[in-house]
Order: structure tokens, then sequence, then C-alpha cells
């Protein structure tokens, strides 16, 4: 069988590994460059591979195709091979196939990651040998050759679930839908949305789909389909008496037969977002049987995650928030919403479309000054100008956390919040996040 692996990133790599340990005959396709660390490996294990192009006469031939998430369905080569009749699939399903522990598997618009490393956390901590993987750390496929763990928790993208065929989470998470990616779904959210639910398509009885019961799209969904796995509702309005749901400030679970209630002021994470996060995290190691004090220790005593909502340091009694991972107006509502005293808010980059309107009532209660930190502010500018008293365009993280230096007085909180894509001016919102970092040491 040949097998030929699009794309020579992580997940790339550790397929052609998976597929070479199982006897596959691999060829990797990278139409850029292939990194030199993953080059080494590739060596190591003896695999053949391209980069900079993508020579059809090696594609083609083919039996089945790994294309890595990144890779555009619209793309030339993927049109020329699905017009061919050779299957693609993801990673993931492509390591399932060879995967005989359980999986969890987490989705949803934004804190997938934040979610995802919550209840790895949770279950390790109530004893459990759980891999973590999917869109963080070393790939699924690359962890399942090596063997180790007795499950793993898994974060997974619209995009890999796009690669699905039969890959089922025993519990599967979504966390919340709004738009996103949607040049990749023809514009259209319900196909974004139908991706999304992708992971629960060939869940049986004896699975769980823990889901966020206040969120619309996904309560909609619910409504017009019909799923096989047992739901698991997730509620901070207390809509649901079902599941887990929030009430006079105590997150209350009636997932197993005696209720579990903890105060959400002794969570370690803040925000309401992260209230959420929590309850689908406690939804499943209830599931799974970790104890209740463990739980909740583990729940006070979790680190967090770089660039969300990160606390950085505080500067005269200001507090300097690095949440460079909100890419989106959805996420950055949340921050926003999490912000206890005025604030000078650092947001801008590429647009994604962005609709500032649902920003606007949190704006006007909460920031002081707002600092541009993109190639093209205008569409910020143009919507908060009015609401605003304060606003500057700066070109530099540097220039931009000075400037927020300035504009700050004790008790203010300074919150790097972009709601924007980070390339105009970064490499990734990790460089974009290190750099705040930086900058704020600095000064
Ligand atoms: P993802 O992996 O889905 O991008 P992250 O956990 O990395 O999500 O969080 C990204 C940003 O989204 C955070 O900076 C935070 O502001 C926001 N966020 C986190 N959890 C949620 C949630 N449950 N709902 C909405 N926004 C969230």
């Amino acid at each position: 069988m040949r097998l030929v692996v699009l794309g020579g990133g992580e997940s790339g790599i550790g397929t052609a590994i998976l597929g070479k340990k199982k006897g596959y005959d691999v060829f990797i396709s990278d139409g850029g460059t292939i990194k030199n660390n993953y080059k080494e490996v590739l060596a190591l294990n003896k695999l053949s591979f391209e980069e900079g192009l993508h020579t059809e006469d090696l594609i083609l031939n083919a039996d089945v195709v790994m294309k890595s998430p990144g890779i555009p369905e619209k793309s030339d080569i993927v049109k020329k091979i699905l017009k061919k009749g050779i299957p693609i699939i993801s990673e993931i399903e492509f390591a399932n196939q060879f995967n005989d522990v359980e999986t969890i598997g987490i989705t949803g618009s934004n804190g997938k990651t934040t979610t995802t490393m919550l209840t790895h956390h949770l279950l390790k901590q109530g004893g459990l040998n759980m891999g973590l993987a999917g869109n963080i750390g070393k790939s699924f496929a690359w962890q399942v050759a090596e063997h180790k763990v007795e499950g793993y928790v898994l974060e997974l993208s619209s995009f890999q679930l796009d690669g699905v065929v039969k890959y089922a989470p025993h519990i599967a998470v979504i966390t919340n839908i709004s738009p996103d990616h949607l040049d990749r779904y023809d514009y259209k959210y319900e196909n974004y949305i139908a991706a999304k639910f992708r992971i629960t398509m060939n869940q049986t009885e004896d699975d769980y789909l823990v889901y966020d019961a206040d969120d619309e799209a996904i309560s909609n969904w619910l409504g017009e389909n019909k799923v096989k796995a047992k739901l698991i509702p997730f509620s901070l309005s207390g809509k649901t008496k079902k599941g887990v749901y929030v009430k006079d400030d105590t997150i209350i679970s009636n997932i197993k037969k005696v209720k579990f209630t903890m105060p959400i002021n002794e969570l370690s994470l803040e925000g309401k977002h992260n209230v959420k996060n929590a309850m689908a995290a406690i939804s499943v190691a209830q599931l799974k049987n970790i104890r209740k004090k463990t739980i909740m220790e583990s729940l006070s005593n979790f680190q967090g995650v770089e660039h969300r909502l990160e606390k950085v340091l505080k500067i005269q009694n200001v507090e300097y928030v690095n949440d460079s991972k909100a890419t989106n107006t959805n996420s950055t509502y949340y921050a926003l919403d999490s912000m206890t005293g005025p604030t000078v808010w650092i947001v801008g980059g590429v647009d994604k479309g962005n609709d500032y309107n649902e920003l606007m009532p949190l704006v006007r209660e909460k920031v002081k000054a707002i600092i541009c930190l993109g190639v093209d502010n205008a569409k910020i500018i143009n919507a908060f100008n009015n609401v605003v008293d304060v606003m500057v365009e700066t070109t530099s993280m540097a220039e931009a956390v000075k400037a927020a230096q300035k504009l700050s007085e004790k008790g203010d909180t300074v919150l790097l919040s972009p709601a924007c894509a980070s390339f105009d001016l970064f490499e990734s919102y990790e460089d974009r996040g290190k750099q705040f970092k930086a900058a704020v040491q600095n000064l």
C-alpha cells in the first residue's frame, strides 16, 4: 500500500512514522519547506520526501493520501487526487486505525486548548496515564506509533474532523460554535457547524457527547439531528438541570448519583468562559470516575495555558495580561468580560471579517484606551472612535506596550487581546504573545 503524506509538519511526520511502522510504502510531499528537526527524523527513519513542490507522478499513484489540516480542499493537488478517486483522510483518521485505546475528542470554536489541557490535567491527577495530542504537542499518529498510554485527550479542529471517516471518541466535547474559518467552508456557517458535529457521527449508545447547552448553534443542530451518544449538557445559565450547571456562583454536577458542587471562586482560571471550560472538563472527569476531591484540587491548582488570559506581571499596580491567542471577536468578548477594572486594550492584526458590534457594550463599560497594533487599523478606529476617548496607532509590540504603560494608572489592566490573526506583524500568535511578554519585562 502506498501512503502519500501531504504536508511535512507535525501531523505529516507522525503519520509517516506510523505508516512506515505498519508496512506502508510512504512518501511525503510538502509544497513549502520542511523544518530541519523534522528532516532529521525523516532521515533517521529512512523516509523519502520532497519539498517546495508536489510531483504529480509521485503522488497520484497513492492508495491513500493523508492531508495535513492546513492544506485547503480547494488546492490544485487535492483536486487532482480527488479526481483520481484516491481517498484522502486526516491524521486523526489514519492514526485511529491503529489505536486500540480510548480517546476523548475535544472541539469547538474557542476554548479547545484550554479545555483539552484542563481535562488532561484532571485525568492525570486522577491517576490515568493519558496522552495529550491533536492540535497540541506531539501528533496523535506519532504517539500511536510509540504506544505508551492508556488513552488520549485530543484537541480536534474542524479541519481535522473534515478528514474523519470512522473515528469515534468515547467522549466527545463541543465547547461552543461561532463563525470561524468560513473561507474554508464556502462561506456557509452551516457547513462549518456540520464539520464540528462530525466528532459525534460515529459514536454509539455507549459513548458521550458533552456540549454547551447555552450555545445557540449547538442547540439548534441537536434539535434538528439525531445523535446516538448519551448527551451531557453544561450551562452557565442553569437552563439545564441535567449534566453540569451554575447556580449561586457554584458549579453543580448531576452526572453521578451524588451531587458534585464547587464554588466558582475556587477555580484557578478566571472568566466566565473558563467556568464553561471547567464544566466541560468536570463532565469528562466524572464520566471517567475521577474522585470529587481530586477534581476540585486539580481545578484549583491548574496553571493555565500560555497566551490565554495569561497574567504576565504587575507593574506599579497595573496588571499586564497576555491573551494573544484571542484571534476572533468571540474570544476577545470573553477576555473583556473577565476584566474587573478599567482596561487599556491592545487590539488589531489581520481582520477575519470581524463584526465589532458584539464587543460594543463591554468596550463602553471597561475600556479607557485603545492601542491599535496592526498594519491596517481603519476598521477598529471606525468602530470605536466615538466610544473610547483615547485611541493610538502603533506599529510594533514594544511601542504598543510603552504606550499602554503611559496610558494606564494604578488599578488598571493592560490587555493584549487582538481579536485578529497575527500574520501582518508577527510570525504567529505565539510570537506575538512572547513579544508582548518580553516588552512588559523590559518596562
Ligand atoms: P482554541 O484552542 O479553541 O483556540 P483556547 O483555549 O486556545 O481556544 O483559547 C483561545 C481564546 O479564546 C482565549 O484566549 C480566550 O480568550 C478565549 N476562550 C477560551 N475559552 C473560551 C470559551 N469557552 N468560549 C469563548 N471563548 C473562549
